[in-house]
């Protein structure tokens, strides 16, 4: 109390006494309009960009900050705090709940693009092709490979996500057989080993809280660069691919995971209320890597759900569990093909199904990654995007607007984790019911 009254009173009292989510809200709504308003006054635009380009970076950069810590030691926190019996029995729960919902996803997917055909009689012919960005996949051998660190410190300084939620995992489930164990000198060195851990975890939230009082600023910059960027691209059929897109991510939120919810007797609407400070920031920052502080943070504070549960489903759904890019997936590959006059059959449906759902897996959790994977899809159904093709024009064209449609799609990647941590949680009887 006695503290509230010094915030209230103190330094910019005006900022930080006001609700978080108005000032976010406030960021967002005038970040729109200014880049709005730039988009049609180019003039203006490049300037704006460049002076105000370090204050968002700087949101990202405060996020990204501590990414890797908060994965690293809320997973050995999150693996060790359980026994591994129970580890496998909540992972297969979340596993099963994350695939399953991704499959919904793409066929929410495939519904909307079946029935309203986008780009169909766009005709792209190769003539714009040059624009094209080729990029080449590795083999998926190789990707799975790839997650099994050579040397985990290096995954740890190069911040690459798999690798490290592998070998976190793996040092968690150790910590857990250790605490157990028969010798008691190792085990109690083992306890203590797991409160550090903890305590680490720990601090790493009390930064996010610190961080999250910038957001606003952040929010305001990156909404104007993006509008500023995108607005006048914004048009005919890529608005209408666009519409179909968040159609397709409205239709998930509400009718899957509200469906999801109710079926385990929780309130939607008190589910979006504690989810949204998680959301608006995906949506924003493009990257459910970025998210992550946050949203263990809400699945913990505003959903009730446990840090045993949280701390390895969150950092694991951020990385694999990715609905919306599934729906981008199947929705634009729809688009592409009928944009360049190939419209899919029924075999490539059934592909794009299975593929859709793959790559949204194998999609790393920051801006943009999915529009790599769409080069996965588009060879899977045999639209293989070339130099000099209509395949890589309408490619090319998606690309354009990726951040708009980004923003969209980790919204709802992130918003996915929420609803599994929460539902697993309350499967598993540990839901704090009082926040509900
Ligand atoms: N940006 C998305 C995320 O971080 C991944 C994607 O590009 O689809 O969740």
């Amino acid at each position: 109390m006695a503290a509230q009254e010094v915030k209230k009173r103190g330094f910019m009292s005006w900022y930080f006494g006001t609700n978080l989510l108005l000032r976010i809200l406030l960021g967002l709504g005038l970040g729109a309009v200014v880049g709005l308003f730039l988009a049609h006054s180019p003039e203006y635009a490049g300037g704006f960009i460049t002076y105000t380009k370090f204050f968002g970076d700087l949101f990202v950069r405060l996020l990204r900050m501590i990414v890797v810590p908060v994965i690293f030691f809320s997973l050995i926190t999150g693996a060790a705090s359980i026994t591994p019996h129970q580890l496998g029995r909540v992972g297969v729960k979340i596993m099963g709940y994350y695939l399953a919902t991704t499959a919904v996803a793409v066929c929410i997917a495939l519904i909307l693009g079946v029935v309203f055909q986008p780009g169909a009689g766009l005709g792209i012919s190769g003539d714009a092709a040059a624009q094209a960005k080729v990029a080449t996949m590795p083999p998926l051998s190789q990707v799975i490979l790839a997650i099994v660190p050579t040397n985990p410190a290096e995954s740890l300084t190069k911040g690459d996500v798999l690798p490290i939620i592998f070998f976190s995992l793996i040092f968690g489930i150790a910590l857990s057989v250790l605490r157990d164990s028969k010798n008691e000198a190792l085990a109690k060195n083992a306890t203590r080993l797991f409160d550090i851990c903890s305590t680490v975890a720990e601090t790493m939230y009390k930064i996010v809280g610190g961080v999250m009082e910038y957001a606003p600023v952040g929010v305001f910059v990156l909404i104007a660069v993006v509008f500023a960027q995108q607005g006048p691209k914004v048009i005919g059929p890529l608005v209408f691919v666009t519409l179909l897109c968040y159609i397709g991510f409205v239709v998930h939120v509400v009718v899957t995971y509200g469906g999801v919810l109710t079926l385990f007797g929780l309130s939607f609407v008190k589910f979006l209320r504690g989810a949204w400070e998680a959301s608006l920031t995906a949506f924003v920052t493009r990257s459910s890597n970025a998210t992550l502080p946050i949203s263990l943070r809400v699945t913990e504070e505003e959903l009730g759900a446990p840090r045993s549960i949280t701390s390895f489903s969150l950092p694991i759904g951020a990385t694999v569990n990715m609905d919306g890019t599934a729906v981008y997936l199947a929705i634009c590959a729809i688009f592409i093909g009928n944009a360049v006059g190939a419209p899919l059959g029924f075999e490539q449906m059934v592909t794009l199904t299975l593929i859709s759902t793959l790559a949204s897996i194998g999609a790393a959790g920051v801006p943009g990654a999915g529009a790599i994977m769409m080069l996965m899809v588009l060879e899977g159904v045999g639209l293989p995007v070339q130099a000099g093709s209509a395949v890589a024009a309408a490619y090319a064209l998606i690309l354009g607007i990726d951040a708009l449609l980004d923003m969209g799609r980790t919204c709802l990647n992130v918003t996915g984790d929420l609803v599994g941590a929460v539902v697993v949680s309350k499967n598993e009887k540990t839901l704090d019911m009082s926040k509900w």
